[in-house]
């Protein structure tokens, strides 16, 4: 179905970001076609995308989140003044650039090998809690222009890549949450800013 029939995006440009509960976030969304990644309505989308996640301050966006079963996402990890340098080396977070993941494959290169921090979703909004990820993944992918790519990475973009993908197999972060430690944001701030997360742990009574 063209996208200018199914999607209304706002005078700004930007999508409106579906919540958990619409059943979209829970499908196994649908490959995209090399033709239809080069098609102008797939990179319309993208556009909007981009836009739709910097005006929400995401560092990730799937399609299913803006209503369409897809298997496409954006990522872009640039901003994170918040955060002091200690707190980025412990993450692993450095700057990914803007770019697109179409029909991607994961690979967690270490099951066994996990990192844990609080994680949020633009669709499960106001809520945050720790989440458990594979330090490092190796995802195979296209890119807008259709082309192939493989990007191996660990830390804060492993965490991303896992998240992202995830809500192509209707996958949400709270299904991998440590739900006892889930919190809305106002209190993460007030109550688990600055706590180690193994202290975040023993104060929830996770275990
Ligand atoms: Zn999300």
């Amino acid at each position: 179905m063209p996208i200018s029939a199914t999607i209304q995006s706002s005078p700004s440009g930007t999508l409106p970001i579906v919540q958990i509960g619409d059943p979209v976030l829970r499908q196994y969304a649908m490959p995209l076609s090399k033709e239809e990644i080069l098609g102008p309505e797939i990179q319309l989308l993208i556009e909007r995308m981009k836009k739709t996640m910097r005006a929400a301050t995401g560092v990730g966006l799937a399609a299913p989140q803006i209503g369409r079963s897809i298997r496409l996402a954006v990522i872009e990890d640039t901003s994170y003044s918040h955060l002091t340098e200690e707190q980025c080396r412990e993450r692993g977070r450095y700057p990914v650039p803007f770019h697109v993941i179409i029909n991607p494959k994961l690979e967690l290169v270490d099951e066994n090998k996990t990192a844990e921090f609080f994680e949020g979703c633009l669709s499960v909004s106001g809520l945050v809690g720790v989440v458990p990820r594979a330090e490092k993944v190796r995802v195979e992918c296209l890119n807008e222009k259709a082309e192939p790519v493989t990007i191996e990475v660990e830390g804060w973009y492993a965490r991303i890549l896992q998240h992202e993908i995830g809500h192509l197999n209707g996958e949400l972060c709270i299904d991998h949450m440590l739900l006892r430690t889930a919190t809305t944001m106002d209190n993460a701030k007030r109550f688990w800013a600055g706590k180690s997360i193994s202290d975040v742990k023993f104060l929830n009574n996770v275990e």
